[in-house]
């Protein structure tokens, strides 16, 4: 992708400068749905979800696809240290792509044809009650300890844990769709389920790992999700969590 139409100020919170311009031109009218951040959420815990919600990886746009693979290269070494034999091509055309235009359910500032590359693992044998309709796949990235090896080159280089994160990894479980005028994000419910597609006898994957599942001891959503709110704030140029306090504020007022 050409560098040479984007505006000669780019704000960088992280390595993707044309998705963080594509998000403030296009979610700072998003419609956010904030009664969706009142369900209760819990932390993914490694030792028992395995990064599940890795397993087929993650659709990423045209500039994270070529900024990871070039990351690659010139950072073999550093994910040589970590354990991870990663293949030559990092990233591919998911050859499900036809038959499952991801573009179609989620907003297309983050996704594409391209999608990080597969590697195998035994899910089914490690996490009890593990999806059918998931695979025994998981994301190159993924290390056997279940991080991420692009989270863990992040934080070497000094940077925010996220800066290499892709936009729909670090968001999870919080969802930007498509909508009909507007993108809409929001904390999908089993009701609002984005990935239940029976017509591609797909049953859903927000809903379907520990993470995006109700969780009677966890935490209020836009509490747990406080991180990743105020980030996305600072790339959109919105303050979801004032938006949320506000709204809250005002439902008291009127009753
Ligand atoms: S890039 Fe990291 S968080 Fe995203 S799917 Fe791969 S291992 Fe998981």
């Amino acid at each position: 992708m050409s560098n040479t139409n984007l505006p000669e100020k780019l704000t960088n919170f992280t390595a993707y400068p044309q998705t963080e311009q594509a998000c403030r031109d296009e979610l700072s009218q998003a419609n956010f749905d904030i009664d969706s951040f009142q369900q209760n959420r819990q932390r993914c815990s490694l030792s028992s979800c395995h990064g599940m919600c890795c397993h087929y990886g993650v659709h990423v746009n045209q500039e994270t696809a070529e900024t990871i693979q070039k990351v690659v290269e010139e950072e073999a070494e550093f994910f040589k240290s970590i354990g991870l034999d990663l293949p030559k091509e990092v990233i591919i055309d998911d050859e499900e792509y036809e038959d499952f235009p991801v573009e179609k359910f989620e907003w297309k500032g983050m996704s594409s044809v391209k999608k990080t590359a597969l590697k195998e693992k035994p899910f089914s044998r490690l996490v009890n009650d593990y999806p059918k309709h998931f695979k025994d796949t998981a994301c190159v990235f993924l290390l056997d300890d279940s991080r991420c090896g692009l989270q863990e080159l992040s934080k070497a280089k000094g940077l925010h844990p996220w800066y290499y994160k892709p936009l729909p990894c670090w968001l999870f479980p919080i969802f930007i769709a498509p909508g009909e005028k507007q993108p809409e994000i929001f904390l999908p419910s089993p009701e609002a389920e984005p990935w239940y597609l029976p017509e591609y006898d797909y049953d859903g994957f927000f809903t379907k790992v520990p993470c995006g599942q109700y969780s009677e001891c966890g935490q209020i959503g836009y509490i747990l999700l406080q991180e990743e709110l105020k980030f996305l704030s600072a790339i959109v140029g919105r303050n979801f969590g004032q938006e949320i306090q506000d709204a809250i504020a005002n439902s008291a007022e009127s009753d």
